[in-house]
């Protein structure tokens, strides 16, 4: 069976008190269960981050790597360093990393193959514009991005890869893939990866949605039977709405 995610993605939010009050509020308020709770704080304060957390249930990640393995890339951090701290994942390919730092798939392909090399796992975030939805290319959008990265890899490679579906027109918009629309896009890139590789990594690869989820919307999408748990922004950052849609999954 898949493992259930909830990664909370803090983009450029927190300062160390609020980073170390809000994974307190997160300890205090996470019950047992089987899903899996990430969340990717700024670098200046991951070292804290993971500390905080000790050897709770939460693993801290990171928001990106740099692509290149050390040396002179000023203010940039590399996966030895995250290595380094007792971060192990890493985010590839968000919407804002393409959009505002030009990153395309030949660079995402580059870090994808330099994280997996060095002991870092990945959860890979692809998703279409609102142009593309709009003119039904949607499809299409998606699977180049996928079939320029991680369809080049080697069948041993999907072990370490979590993919996230985030419809760049449902992030930080509010406005929110319906289920039905999430679920229609896990299952079309399920089946191109059983088609590409085997259904056995297709099955076993988690797909996560992400687009303005919200404790009242959580239920419905977590509950579609490729959508394994989501990639949250905006709602990660409170942590009785992250926690409400942790439990979601249950
Ligand atoms: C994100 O940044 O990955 C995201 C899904 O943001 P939001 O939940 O705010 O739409």
């Amino acid at each position: 069976m898949r493992k259930k995610i909830v990664a909370g993605n803090w983009k450029m939010n927190n300062g160390l008190s609020e980073t170390i009050e809000l994974i307190n509020d997160l300890k205090q308020n996470l019950s047992d269960s089987d899903v899996k709770v990430m969340i990717a704080p700024s670098y200046p304060f991951l070292k804290t981050a993971v500390d905080q957390v000790g050897d709770g249930s939460i693993e801290v990640i990171s928001q990106n790597i740099n692509d290149n393995k050390s040396g002179a890339y000023t203010g940039e951090v590399s996966i030895d360093m995250l290595n380094s701290i007792g971060v192990n994942t890493t985010l590839i390919g968000h919407s804002e990393r393409r959009a505002y730092y030009n990153e395309d798939d030949a660079l995402l392909l580059k870090k994808i193959n330099l994280a997996l090399e060095s002991n870092m796992d990945i959860i890979f975030c692809f998703g279409e514009e609102l142009k593309d939805r709009k003119s039904n290319s949607y499809f299409d959008i998606v699977k180049a991005q996928l079939e320029n990265t991680v369809m080049k890899l080697e069948p041993n490679s999907w072990k370490n890869i979590v993919l996230a579906y985030e419809p760049v027109w449902a992030i930080g918009t509010g406005e929110t893939a319906s289920a039905e629309q999430a679920q229609e896009i896990h299952k079309f890139v399920r089946n191109c990866i059983s088609e590409h590789f085997s259904s056995e990594i297709a099955d076993n690869v988690p797909i996560l949605y992400g687009g303005s989820v919200k404790p009242s919307n959580a239920v419905e999408i977590f509950n579609k039977k490729d959508v394994d748990g989501g990639l949250i922004g905006g709602a990660a950052l409170n942590a009785h709405d992250f926690v409400e849609i942790i439990k979601a999954n249950n």
